[in-house]
């Protein structure tokens, strides 16, 4: 499958959730298995080779390819979640969203120093939770921070939010 290929499986949804927003709705990507494997196959070659130790995903449509990526990678898959889901102790962080603060968290025991993390979203929009997602992963004092998109929306140039010790890539650019 080509990129176009994928591309024209994403659903535009216009004024969702709320007017003047365009919505890239990729459950008609998910729904495809051919696009499913090329989200597989793309997202593995490029971190076959960077020494990843766990990938994390986003509450909640990063769930969706982290830990597939995990499993090819032969590596666990840790869940960042809203605050108050986690049962366990968590470690913290809070973000400033367009209306209010939200906060996000990771189980305390569930990265390591010598961790090299991937933490994967479907998209990058302003890039705010993908940056707090990072400052969180940070407390955790891991070797190194990759950051993985399916879809970067580059007119928001969300990507600017980031620190230039982190590695950002997007599979498909809109
Ligand atoms: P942001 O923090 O602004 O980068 O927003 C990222 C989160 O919001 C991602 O988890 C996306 O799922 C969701 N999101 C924001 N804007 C859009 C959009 N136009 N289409 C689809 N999802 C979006």
């Amino acid at each position: 499958m080509t990129i176009e290929e994928v591309k024209a499986n994403i659903r535009d949804v216009v004024d969702f959730p709320i007017p003047g927003i365009i919505f890239k709705d990729l459950t008609t990507a998910f729904i495809n298995p051919d696009c499913m494997r090329y989200f597989e196959d793309e997202m593995y070659r490029l971190y076959k080779d960077k020494g990843i130790t766990k990938v994390i995903g986003i509450e909640s449509r990063g769930f969706i390819m982290a830990p597939i990526l995990g499993n090819k990678l032969g590596v666990g898959f840790v869940p960042v979640r809203k605050k108050g889901k986690l049962p366990a102790e968590t470690i913290e962080v809070s973000y400033a969203k367009e209306y209010g603060v939200d906060v996000i968290e990771l189980h305390k025991d569930a990265l390591q120093p010598d961790d090299v993390v991937l933490i994967h979203d479907d998209l990058l929009a302003t890039g705010g939770t993908m940056k707090a997602a990072c400052e969180l992963v940070r407390k955790f004092g891991v070797k190194k921070i990759y950051v993985n998109f399916l879809v970067e929306l580059d007119f928001l140039e969300g990507r600017a939010v980031f620190d230039e010790e982190v590695k950002v890539d997007s599979l498909i650019h809109f």
